[in-house]
């Protein structure tokens, strides 16, 4: 598995050493890389889409955000969430390509005229550093009252406080890595705040780190806990194609990292019993993470999709860098208005497309409730498993091409 992971891992740093230098980080900046490769055949891989980024709008930039710019700006930056929607850029070209009978890697129509995916293909996820949010709440081991065979697995005890009321952690823990992803206010588990390992408390979801005004966006923890239940392709594409689910979860080397937090901050706090991931660290680090002369958040991003045309795109707050409030230009491709268009675009060519009425003619957001398998596996598991889930404000979605 390691040999896999480092593989893994190379490949995404040398795709990342390749692409030209603006918006990448400063020598004084750090920033974090996620990334999904491809897996076909015996062992061919190649990186599909490479994103890097750390920032978040707070919700008062989200809300003050002009009506034209409604779908288009972005308001989670973060690498891993970013690296998704570079994805569905992917996934539409490919579906682009099967429709009009060309080559696709990982797509065919099978003989209803229906897209299915070709056998033997599997998707990876890298990350240079452990996601924000629960799975980064990492016990501290103390070294001195260890015998030498200590291993963290064994000792450390997590009980979901919504069955009982304690987080455990063994005396070897006297401390913990922190996340600066605040408790969402709809929990009543809040962090204690105490010192040493008692500063949080293990399980809820989480809004993402930021100063100040706090954002709408849940932690990387939380999204990918998501993803794990209902997929990566989004309820749009669910309605052309079959759920697409990570089959590993590589994190990058030299970072904060235990299996036990990531699989607690992905799917043990949940208590479901869903098909997990594999997930395992590389021992292959990311130059450019935090540290040393690097404490500055890079605040631009780089958004690269394996697609024919335009696969690079600079960001920065958001937006496409270079445009601000006043001069707003082209919106990003992987932002919600542009993906919808390409969503648009798919309807018109393909004869099987489920959508009773032309989506032109329904915003984006009433055409998300058209992928009835998809919602009503996400409502099972907001009843069922990620109880307190907060939706994004309606007014972000309504809104028509
Ligand atoms: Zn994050």
């Amino acid at each position: 598995m390691l040999d896999f992971a480092d593989k893994v891992a190379k490949l995404c740093l040398d795709k990342y050493n390749s692409l030209k230098k603006s918006g990448k980080p400063t020598d004084n900046e750090w920033t974090v890389l996620s990334s999904i490769v491809l897996k076909s055949g015996v062992d061919e891989l190649s990186v599909v889409a490479l994103c890097t980024g750390t920032k978040c709008l707070s919700g008062k930039e989200l809300t003050s955000t002009k009506f034209e710019e409604r779908g288009s700006r972005l308001s989670d930056s973060h690498a891993e969430i970013l690296t998704r929607r570079a994805f569905l850029r992917y996934l539409y070209s490919q579906i682009a390509s099967v429709l009009k009978c060309q080559h696709s890697d990982i797509f065919i129509l099978n003989d209803k005229g229906n897209i299915t995916i070709k056998k033997g293909i599997s998707f990876h996820f890298f990350s240079s550093q452990t996601p924000c949010g629960d799975c980064s709440i990492i016990p501290k081991i103390n070294t001195s009252l260890l015998d030498g065979n200590y291993h963290p697995s064994k000792k450390i005890k997590f009980l979901n406080k919504r069955e009982s009321a304690e987080i455990e952690v063994g005396n070897e823990v006297d401390d913990i890595h922190r996340t600066g992803a605040k408790c969402i206010s709809t929990d009543e588990r809040q962090d204690l705040h105490q010192p040493g390992k008692n500063y949080h408390v293990l399980g809820p979801l989480r809004t993402k780190p930021g100063r100040g005004d706090r954002t709408l966006s849940l932690s990387c923890s939380d999204k990918i806990a998501k993803w794990i239940v209902v997929g990566i392709q989004g309820s749009l594409l669910s309605l052309f194609i079959p759920m697409i689910k990570l089959e590993t979860l590589i994190i990058g080397g030299e970072c904060p990292f235990s299996i036990e937090s990531m699989e607690r901050g992905l799917f043990k706090r949940f208590n479901s019993d869903i098909v997990r991931p594999n997930i395992i660290q590389s021992s292959i680090s990311f130059q450019q993470k935090k540290g040393g002369s690097r404490q500055n958040p890079c605040p631009s991003s780089i958004i690269w999709s394996s697609v024919p045309e335009r696969d690079l795109e600079v960001a920065a707050e958001g937006r496409k860098q270079g445009s601000t409030k006043k001069k707003p230009g082209r919106c990003l491709l992987v932002s919600r208005r542009a993906i919808f268009k390409e969503f648009l675009e798919i309807c018109d060519r393909y004869s099987n497309s489920p959508l009773p009425l032309h989506p032109k003619k329904i915003t984006y957001f009433h055409c998300k409730q058209w992928s009835k398998s998809y919602q009503k596996l996400w409502h099972e598991a907001k009843v069922t498993v990620f109880r307190v889930w907060p939706s994004k404000p309606l007014e972000l979605q309504n809104f028509t091409l």
